[in-house]
């Protein structure tokens, strides 16, 4: 059953209102595995029979809508409509449909619920739109396997076979990756590609606009490397026609960026040099619930995890119970906590690389007010350009030649906050596309039990 819902509100503000109710095809996940002990993710659905109230189906997620929420234009007031969709098994008998939040001490409480009876003849049984499909590797029963399904977006009509190439060039950056890698067995592979009118995507700061089949764009929270959709119902349209416990939007672009939301999807551009790294950077968000373990890069909220409350994602903590860290038993013998790991140095060099990238944008935004050429702006960036490649170099040879490089520990400054938040590794694909493309064992094992939760 699938059940598709506004969520709107502003930074303080929440509604909640269910659109429509589907009935789909049949229930393709675990059916060993109908309640979620993950705790993790900002929300979760609840499903409780009506009559004896009790538990049939949980699961834990993310949205969109809570991102916004951290965001200026939220704090001031202003209200924004999200789409959603949960997808259920469907019941046999009345059920009340919950969803819960964390409150500010991360307990998890009802927001919304909503009585559902799968006899009620306003429950929609109908044809949905069919696209190219690619099987690019079935292993088996979709109920005890990871399905996992690429959708393509901004590919034309005409561009099917580039999308397969693109396809199966991800599947191999996936199965070159650990946890992955062991694992291969463990999934079956779709690919799905509706045709977008426009090759591409929207880029609004550029004031290009794309007309295509999910409408996925840069500078999502005005962020311009954020690359998202908002339109949920498409795309779960989209998917129908193949069993998914997990999406990924490609995305038929050259520009760097992506973004990966729990249980949600995650997005990646297709043709960017980085594009191996950002896939499984954001596949690690929207599949395995991982945080970033970054802190120095700028993004569009504020406070997103307070302080004095542990974040429910494996790879981060705020280390308020040192006896009871999250990753206790892979810590590597006789490490410190937290760990030393020389942050001034390599805040320095941070702060420095950014100072430089500012002033050089301010540079070339003023010629750029005096009609100057490119080939004037080329030569501005020419000026910076020695520099910051420069200073990139200091910061890929700190992480490189760290002595804790291989070491599990309590390394101050994650989830964007400089203090008080700590990662398990001085780096790892969550925190800097430096050195191997790979999570750290932490966030493998976290991926793993994941894994395993479709699986076994
Ligand atoms: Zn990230």
């Amino acid at each position: 059953m699938r059940i598709d819902y506004y969520i709107m509100g502003d930074a303080e503000t929440e509604t909640i209102t269910v659109d429509k109710v589907y009935k789909t095809n049949t229930w393709r996940a675990n059916p060993d595995q109908l309640l979620d002990q993950f705790n993790n993710g900002e929300y979760y659905y609840r499903v409780y029979d009506a009559l004896t109230n009790k538990i049939i189906y949980s699961k834990g997620f993310d949205n969109y809508f809570r991102e916004y929420q951290t965001t200026k234009p939220a704090e001031r007031g202003q209200r924004k409509v999200f789409q959603e969709t949960a997808l259920i098994p469907c019941p046999k008998n009345p059920v009340i449909f919950v969803i819960a939040r964390r409150n500010d001490n991360n307990i998890l409480q009802p927001i919304f619920e909503k009585k559902i009876d799968p006899e009620d003849y306003h429950i929609i049984d109908q044809k949905l739109p069919e696209n190219y499909v690619y099987e690019a590797k079935i292993n088996g029963d979709p109920h005890k396997k990871v399905d996992l399904l690429f959708i393509g977006d901004g590919y034309t009509g005409k561009e099917k076979r580039a999308f397969k190439k693109d396809v199966d060039r991800y599947v191999e950056y996936l199965f070159d990756t650990e946890p992955f890698t062991s694992n291969r067995k463990e999934f079956n592979i779709y690919g799905i590609m509706p045709e977008s009118i426009e090759p591409g995507v929207d880029q609004p700061r550029k004031q290009d606009y794309k007309n295509t089949a999910l409408e996925a764009t840069f500078n999502s929270l005005d962020s311009p490397r954020y690359l998202l959709t908002e339109n949920l119902w498409d795309l779960h349209d989209i998917a129908s026609q193949k069993p998914y416990d997990a999406i990924c939007i490609m995305v038929n672009s050259k520009r760097y960026g992506g973004g990966g939301i729990y249980n949600y999807y995650c997005t990646f551009t297709a043709d960017n040099e980085r594009s191996d790294f950002t896939f499984l950077h954001e596949f690690g968000h929207s599949f395995g619930g991982l945080a970033d373990e970054y802190y120095s890069s700028s993004v569009a909220y504020s406070n997103f995890y307070p302080q004095d409350i542990e974040p429910t994602e494996p790879n981060i903590t705020a280390l308020i119970d040192p006896d009871r860290l999250k990753w206790k038993d892979q810590l590597s013998e006789g490490i410190e906590i937290p760990t030393d790991w020389g942050k001034a140095e390599y805040d320095s060099m941070k702060i420095d690389l950014s100072e430089l990238k500012k002033e050089q944008s301010q540079k070339i935004d003023q010629i750029k007010q005096n009609q100057a050429d490119s080939k004037a702006i080329d030569s501005v960036k020419n000026v910076y350009k020695a520099q910051i490649d420069t200073l990139d170099q200091r910061i890929e040879d700190f992480i490189l030649n760290h002595p804790l490089r291989d070491k599990i520990g309590v390394f101050e400054g994650a989830g964007y906050e400089s203090e008080g938040i700590y990662r398990p590794t001085v780096n790892s694909i969550m925190k800097e596309f430096i050195g191997d493309r790979a999570y750290n064992k932490v966030s493998e094992k976290a991926i793993l039990e994941i894994i395993k939760y479709y699986t076994q």
